[in-house]
């Protein structure tokens, strides 16, 4: 047995309006498109030491929207994308079903984040969520990790469960890295 390892620090990221433009139920792996900053903002977050997961909503699975070949076409696109820009991201994590199905792991439920970080030996009191939605955010304060909100338009009101000090609400990437980079501990 190896003796265990230290915990390090992770960044839970949202895929469609994050990482890839927003295709609303995305079914079309000629649609995948970085979001502007996201692909350098990845790999900043990698010098600085953050092991990369991507944590997604896919409700169009379960609706029958999007087919199990067109989801998989999709994310082959976008681990294409990754792959050439030379970012490694250690796991996927999707929950499929419908709001309606009363999951436990689509966000912001957090029993993906819990899992990765359990498998991974991730320290969530170092980690960040980013997403384009409170439920991203809601899933990394519920889990202790710290969440941000990219959003480039007025972001709709956050949910009262989060306190004012768990808002942090950034318009770019650019400046949501130098956000990460300042309040990174050592
Ligand atoms: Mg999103
Ligand atoms: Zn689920």
């Amino acid at each position: 047995m190896k003796e265990p390892i230290s915990k390090r620090p992770a960044i839970f990221l949202d895929r469609d309006g994050t990482l890839i433009e927003d295709q609303h139920y995305p079914r079309d792996p000629k649609k995948v498109q970085w979001i502007p900053g996201a692909e350098s903002a990845l790999k900043d977050l990698q010098k600085l030491g953050f092991v990369l997961f991507v944590v997604s909503n896919q409700s169009g699975v379960g609706r029958g929207i999007i087919s199990d070949s067109e989801f998989r076409a999709v994310h082959e696109r976008f681990c294409e994308l990754l792959k050439e820009s030379g970012i490694e991201v250690q796991e996927f994590a999707y929950c499929f079903h419908k709001p309606e199905d009363l999951c436990k792991c689509r966000k912001p439920e957090t029993k993906l984040i819990h899992d990765l970080a359990k498998t991974h030996s991730i320290d969530l009191s170092q980690s960040y969520t980013i997403g384009d939605k409170w439920s991203d955010v809601l899933m990394g304060f519920r889990s202790g990790a710290q969440g941000i909100l990219l959003s480039l338009a007025t972001p709709e009101p956050a949910p009262q469960e989060l306190g004012p000090q768990n808002q942090s609400v950034f318009a770019t990437w650019l400046e949501a890295v130098d956000f990460i980079q300042r309040s990174k501990k050592n």
